[in-house]
C-alpha cells in the first residue's frame, strides 16, 4: 500500500450523512488521518483528543462516534474540541480494526519528537503541528491494552490539571520515565495524558472513553475542576522482560517447558495486582535468570520483586501489575508486564 504521509483530511462540525450510521461505516469512509473540529461555546479555547495511533485500539473511535451521534444535533462542548483519528489506513486494513500497524510499517507512537522527516516520522510531525496550532489546554491520547484490565492513564509529568483530566476517565495514573517517542512525551504546553481505556474488545473500555469525552466536553474549566474521585499515582513502573534467547509459554499447569511459562490467565492480575507469595508461572532450571527487571540506575532488581519456589515464579512482595497480556508476540518483543512494588503508590 502506497501511503501519502503528508495527507490529512479535515471535517468541521460534520453532519449525520458524513458520520454515517455507525463507527465502522464512518471509519471505512475515511482514507487518511482525519481531523474533526467541533465548535464549542468558547471558541477561543480548544482541547485535543487523539485516537487510533494504533489501528487495533478502537475504544476512542467508538466513543468519539457515539458522542458525535448520540443526539439529533451535534453536541456543543464548553470549548472547541479537535479530534484526530490517526492510523486510518492500518485500522481499515482487513479485518477491520485488527492491525496495530500496517504490514511493513512502523509504530507511529514511537516516531514523535524525532529529527527524522520521512514516512511515519513525517506524519508524526504533522500531527504534532495540528495539535500545536490550536494551542490546546489539554491533550488526551486514547488507547487500548492488548489484554483485559482496568483503565489507567500515563503521563511524563504530574500536574493538578493532569490529575483532573485523568479523573474523567479512570482512577490511576502512571508516571512514566520512559522516552519512547510517544505522542504523550511531547510538550504541548498543557497537560498531556495517554489513557489506556482497557482491553480492545471490552465494552467497559469503550464506556470509559465515552464517559471521559462526555465529561471533558461538559467541563467549563479544567483549572477549577474539583476532582470527584481520587487518583492513585503510580511512580515509574519497571518492565519485566524475557532475557534474549529465552523461550516463553503460557499454560494452566506446569509442563516442564524451557524458559518461562506464564499462567494462561496472567491478565487477571491487571485487576487488583498480586500478593506476596502469589504464583505467576513456572521457570526452568535457570530460575530467575530467564528474566530481567531493570531499574532507573540500570540495575537488575528481579530478586527484589520475584522469587522461586520449587520451580514456580512467585511474587517476593505485594505487586501492582499493568498490561499483562496473553499475546505471546507483545510479551516476547515488548515485555511480559509492567510492575510496581505496592509501596510505590500514593493517592491524591
Ligand atoms: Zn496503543
Amino acid at each position: 500500500m502506497n501511503i501519502d504521509f503528508s495527507d490529512i483530511e479535515y471535517l468541521k462540525n460534520p453532519n449525520g450523512i458524513t458520520l454515517k450510521a455507525d463507527f465502522k461505516q464512518f471509519l471505512l469512509s475515511l482514507d487518511v488521518p482525519t481531523v474533526i473540529d467541533i465548535s464549542g461555546k468558547d471558541q477561543n479555547r480548544c482541547r485535543v483528543i487523539v485516537t487510533l495511533l494504533h489501528g487495533n485500539e478502537p475504544s476512542g473511535l467508538i466513543a468519539i462516534h457515539r458522542w458525535l451521534t448520540s443526539h439529533k444535533e451535534l453536541p456543543t462542548p464548553e470549548t472547541n474540541i479537535r479530534f484526530i483519528i490517526c492510523s486510518v489506513e492500518a485500522a481499515n486494513a482487513t479485518p477491520l480494526l485488527s492491525h496495530r500497524i500496517l504490514e511493513g510499517g512502523i509504530d507511529i507512537n514511537r516516531c514523535f519528537g524525532s529529527d527524522n522527516n520521512k514516512g511515519y516520522y513525517q506524519r508524526a510531525k504533522i500531527i504534532e503541528k495540528i495539535i500545536q496550532e490550536v494551542r490546546p489546554e489539554a491533550v488526551i491520547d486514547l488507547h487500548n491494552t492488548s489484554g483485559s484490565g482496568p483503565a489507567f492513564a500515563v503521563s511524563s509529568l504530574l500536574s493538578t490539571r493532569g490529575l483532573s483530566l485523568t479523573s474523567f476517565f479512570c482512577d490511576a495514573i502512571i508516571l512514566s520515565g520512559l522516552e519512547l517517542g510517544a505522542l504523550m512525551e511531547q510538550d504541548f504546553n498543557c497537560p498531556t495524558i495517554t489513557v489506556e481505556c482497557g482491553g480492545a474488545n471490552d465494552e467497559q473500555a469503550h464506556e470509559v472513553a465515552y464517559e471521559g469525552i462526555e465529561q471533558i466536553a461538559r467541563c467549563p474549566s479544567i483549572d477549577n475542576f474539583q476532582q470527584k474521585k481520587s487518583v492513585e499515582i503510580v511512580y515509574k513502573p519497571l518492565r519485566l522482560e524475557l532475557k534474549q534467547g529465552k523461550s516463553l509459554f503460557y499454560s494452566t499447569h506446569n509442563e516442564g517447558n524451557d524458559g518461562v511459562t506464564l499462567l494462561a490467565k496472567i491478565e487477571q492480575f491487571n485487576f487488583g495486582g498480586a500478593h506476596k507469595g502469589q504464583m505467576l508461572g513456572w521457570l526452568d532450571e535457570n530460575g530467575l535468570d530467564n528474566l530481567q527487571l531493570i531499574n532507573e540506575s540500570h540495575e537488575d532488581v528481579i530478586s527484589e520483586y520475584f522469587t522461586v519456589r520449587d520451580n514456580q515464579l512467585v511474587c517476593a512482595t505485594n505487586l501492582r501489575i499493568f498490561m499483562a497480556t496473553p499475546s505471546y508476540k507483545i510479551a516476547k518483543n515488548d515485555c511480559l508486564f509492567y510492575v510496581v512494588n505496592r509501596t510505590g503508590t500514593s493517592i491524591v
